[in-house]
C-alpha cells in the first residue's frame, strides 16, 4: 500500500521477545516482558516512513515507551501493518478486548490518551492477522534482511 504522506497513519509492530526480561520503562518502572508476540499500535503524522524506521533501529534515546523495549537485543519487530487513517485507539479498544490478548503494563503507550494500553501479549499470531485484514489494514514490512538494509538505507 503507498503510504499517502499528507495524512495521518496507524501502524501495527508485531513484535517478537526471544527471552524473558525486565527492564525499565521511563516512568511507567520495572516492566517484566514474558517471552513471546507482541502487538504495539502507534500512529503517525506525515512521518510514518521515518518513525517506522526509527523503530527498527536499535541504537537511538529513549522517547516513548516503546522505545526501551525495541532497544534490547532481545526484541524483534516481526511485522509492521499500516492504515491511512487515525485508529490507533480504536485499534488498542478491538484488541483490549479480544480473549486472545494480555495487558502487559497499564498505560504502556498510551500517556496521551485514555486506553488502559497500546501493547499487547498475543497469543494467537494467525488470530492477530485476521483482525487486523478485518479492521483494513495492510502489511507494510516483514521482517528479512534485504527489507530492514532497504529501510534503513544502506
Ligand atoms: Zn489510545
Amino acid at each position: 500500500m503507498p503510504i499517502n504522506k499528507s495524512s495521518v497513519a496507524t501502524y501495527v509492530l508485531v513484535i517478537e521477545i526471544s527471552k524473558d526480561f525486565e527492564i525499565i520503562v521511563g516512568k511507567l518502572g520495572k516492566v517484566f516482558f514474558k517471552k513471546g508476540n507482541y502487538i504495539y499500535i502507534g500512529s503517525a503524522k506525515a512521518c510514518l516512513e521515518a518513525r517506522l524506521r526509527r523503530h527498527l533501529k536499535k541504537d537511538k534515546k529513549s522517547f516513548w515507551h516503546i522505545d526501551y523495549l525495541l532497544k534490547s537485543k532481545k526484541t524483534k519487530i516481526l511485522q509492521i501493518w499500516i492504515i491511512d487513517k487515525k485508529m490507533e485507539c480504536q485499534t488498542a479498544e478491538v484488541f483490549c478486548q479480544d480473549p486472545t490478548t494480555e495487558i502487559i503494563k497499564k498505560g504502556f503507550g498510551s500517556s496521551d490518551c485514555k486506553c488502559v494500553s497500546h501493547l499487547f501479549y498475543i497469543k494467537n499470531k494467525e488470530l492477530l492477522k485476521n483482525i487486523l485484514k478485518e479492521m483494513g489494514f495492510s502489511i507494510y514490512y516483514s521482517f528479512s534482511k534485504f527489507r530492514i538494509d532497504n529501510l534503513l538505507g544502506k
